[in-house]
């Protein structure tokens, strides 16, 4: 067999590795065996091309993999579970500036090396080229606009500034980076007006990374998040086909389409349509409501415990505020708790709850709690009428009647946790401030809500103390 037959037949088993894997992602329970057959399949295709390139000069890979696996290893080590989103968005990001970077060497190694009189496209081919612009301006707009939506989420950044004429603006700022690019593959064989006209093409992508993100903000960032991560993959599958590297473009295709389903979904748990995030009219509600609240009934654990020792149906409904206090184990051992006195908990799921997508159902999973237990959205909604108890935990924004009720209001329309029809609504929380979105919450002033102030961790920890107590 020789080596171009080898590569091939190990080049199907890692796209096969990277389908299963990504079947076995559509479900919970067999997500996990999927993200590892997907890695296995990824280092099987660093292998291949080690294989392809054959004599290369191995000490240049070998410290791009210290001095890459270092930083990756400093950012994770250093970070708290609590910035895990703001570390997704940074890494979509570094995603994105690889393939340009792949592809800008790509390109300067063409002219340097093109003779005078020949053009870049001339020495790799149109297609080459095409793709080799477009993985320098996705990838590029993705490092900027990564950077910023990490801002954003890191709470660094607070305001969405609204760009003047933004669609325009996007749209000319393309079109240059697509013609600048496009003009020095055609024609310049000059490495001195290359580079000129490079730098001119990465400061256009930055730009549109910074123009698509910058006012965009609140409850909208769930959409633009995973907007980036479809990039990031998009941008990775330009560079498979300027190297014509097909296990690249596999990957890439993959992580884009994926991104791209990701978006979809979080466009319907936002209700926007992706029309519009594309066009870039999202991120534009009415004026943030801010507000006084009224009469709100706050009540201790003893007095909440007693409540649920009598419910026999809980809801729990995890929100940011869990993932920031780390409270999932406290919320298991509650339901648990709760369960061995014989009533029924579920556990009710946001899509856009927390700070990245998917962002509870990890915290819950690295608890241990049971599949069974979670519920999405549409399957639990119809649920909470006939609910005893639904305790919220440091949830806001998912949980805000405003969504439903207050037009101009910036979540109106998205759908939420109808949390309020059940018969007792309790709040965990530290104290009346707004969510992500920063307007105020109506439910906390509902009859039925019972405020339950305090760290999310420390609340769940006494109620489930009180709760086994009782037994
Ligand atoms: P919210 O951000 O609306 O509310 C979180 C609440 O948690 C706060 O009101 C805060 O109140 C409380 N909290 C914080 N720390 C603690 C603690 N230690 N103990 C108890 N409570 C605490 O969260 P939701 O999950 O309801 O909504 C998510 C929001 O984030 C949405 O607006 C969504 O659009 C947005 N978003 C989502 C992303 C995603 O991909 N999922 C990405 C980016 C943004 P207090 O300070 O009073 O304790």
């Amino acid at each position: 067999m020789t080596i171009t037959e080898l590569t091939a037949l190990l080049a199907l088993g890692s796209i096969a590795l990277f389908v299963i894997g990504l079947k076995r992602l559509s479900r919970v329970r067999t997500a996990r065996s999927g993200n590892a057959l997907m890695a296995g399949g990824m280092l099987l295709a660093v292998l291949i091309t080690l294989l392809e390139i054959g004599l290369v000069d191995y000490r240049w890979i070998i410290a791009g993999l210290l001095i890459g696996g270092g930083i990756g290893v400093a950012i994770v080590l250093r970070a708290q579970a609590t910035q895990m989103p703001e570390i997704v968005a940074r890494f979509n990001g570094f995603g994105g500036a690889a393939s340009a970077l792949v592809a800008l060497s790509l390109f300067w190694l063409a002219v340097v090396e093109v003779p005078r009189e020949l053009t870049t496209v001339d020495a790799l081919g149109g297609t080459a080229a095409v793709t080799l612009v477009l993985s320098v301006l996705i990838g590029t707009a993705t490092l900027s606009g990564s950077i910023l939506a990490e801002l954003k989420l890191r709470g660094t950044l607070s305001k969405d500034p609204r760009v003047p004429l933004r669609t325009a603006v996007m749209g000319v700022l393309v079109l240059v980076g697509l013609g600048a690019g496009l003009f020095a593959m055609f024609t310049i064989a000059d490495t001195g007006v290359a580079a000129l006209v490079v730098i001119g093409v990465v400061v256009a992508s930055l730009l549109v990374g910074i123009v698509l993100v910058l006012p965009i903000g609140g409850a909208d960032m769930p959409v633009v998040i995973s907007l980036l991560n479809s990039l990031s993959g998009l941008a990775a599958a330009a560079t498979g086909f300027a190297l014509s590297n097909q296990l690249l473009i596999i990957a890439g295709t993959i992580v884009g389409a994926a991104g791209l389903i990701l978006t979809q979904i979080m466009c319907v748990a936002m209700n926007r349509s992706l029309v519009n995030v594309i066009a870039g009219s999202f991120g534009e509600a009415g004026d943030v409501e801010h507000g006084e609240y009224g009469h709100v009934v706050s009540a201790d654990a003893e007095s909440a415990a007693m409540v649920l020792e009598a419910a026999g149906s809980v809801i729990i409904v995890p929100g940011y505020g869990l993932a920031a206090a780390r409270a999932q184990n406290a919320a298991y051992d509650l339901a648990r708790a709760l369960i061995d006195r014989g009533t029924q908990v579920r556990f009710a799921i946001h899509p856009v709850a927390g700070r990245m997508p998917g962002h509870m159902n990890v915290v819950l999973a690295e608890a241990e709690v049971p599949y069974e237990l979670l519920f999405e959205m549409s399957e639990i909604n119809p649920e909470f009428s006939q609910t005893d108890v639904a305790i919220v935990v440091g949830a806001n924004d998912v949980v805000n009647p405003a969504a439903n009720d207050t037009p101009g209001s910036p979540i109106a329309g998205m759908p939420i946790l109808e949390v309020e029809n059940a018969r007792r609504v309790f709040v965990i929380k530290r104290s009346l401030s707004p969510g992500y979105a920063g307007i105020k919450n109506a439910l906390f002033e509902r009859e039925h809500t019972v405020m339950l102030f305090g760290d999310a961790k420390e609340m769940l920890t006494e109620l489930a103390g009180e709760v086994t107590q009782a037994r």
